[in-house]
């Protein structure tokens, strides 16, 4: 596959003119898991919808975050956990060491909210990252990162697959933290960023619940769903 080109210096349009591949090519790509969960169809229908108002806006994408939580962690691993219910002992499972979600704040702060309703013990790790809107690149601005001890896998939440330089970013932070087991969690997803996170990071599953058709001019999704951090904060 031809490396994605970088996105170019036109402050208000960076991806005029700038190749990108298509959906199909994305679709091939190794470790990409696209929901075919109607429920998740359904919501996401509603969540893209301009007549959506934020406050349901909010409430879908924390519903869409613990669904998507869910096939995510299908295949977590387990330890026996001896325990005794009202009547007898029995052997249960319980997960082995911790899980981590990051939220790449602050679209991602939906989204996470989900994933702890399908997993209240679940470690918050919040990383700022802003898109510099001439290039496109993230910038750090704030940083909460726990310590990996004990971490099963942690999980990159963002809702908004784009460019893919924010979830790049943050998949490299956590590997220099030394996090060996990484994933990656995203409502919508371009096929440019696809690419992109894939052949930085070849081995990180990716879990989307869409892949839609390309980048517009300014580095939106379409047919996307606009700013996802502005529909569900109210700040459009
Ligand atoms: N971020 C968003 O919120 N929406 C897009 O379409 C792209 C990036």
């Amino acid at each position: 596959m031809e490396p994605v080109a970088t996105p170019g210096a036109d402050p208000q349009f960076p991806m005029r003119g700038v190749a990108q591949p298509t959906r199909d090519e994305a679709l091939a790509l190794p470790g990409l898991h696209v929901s075919r969960h109607p429920i998740i169809a359904a919501k996401l229908t509603t969540l893209r919808d301009e007549n959506t108002t934020p406050a349901e806006f909010y409430t879908l994408v924390r519903e869409l975050g613990a669904l998507l939580a869910y096939e995510a962690t299908a295949d977590l691993a387990t330890e026996p956990a001896p325990i005794r219910t009202p009547l007898e002992p029995m052997v249960g499972q319980r997960l082995v060491g911790g899980v981590g979600v990051l939220p790449i704040l602050r679209a991602g702060l939906g989204m996470a909210e989900g994933f702890r309703q399908a997993l209240p013990e679940a470690q918050v790790w919040h990383l700022g990252l802003r898109r510099d809107e001439r290039t496109l690149r993230p910038v750090q601005y704030y940083n909460q990162l726990a310590r990996a001890a004990n971490l099963q896998v942690c999980f990159v939440v963002d809702p908004m697959l784009a460019t893919g330089g924010s979830g790049i970013d943050a998949l490299d932070l956590l590997e220099a933290k030394g996090v060996r087991r990484l994933r990656y969690l995203a409502l919508i997803a371009a096929p440019y960023g696809l690419v992109a996170l894939r052949r930085a990071h070849p081995n990180t599953p990716i879990y989307v619940a869409a892949v839609d058709e390309r980048l517009d001019e300014r580095g939106y999704i379409c047919p996307g769903l606009g700013d996802a951090g502005d529909r569900q904060f109210n700040t459009l």
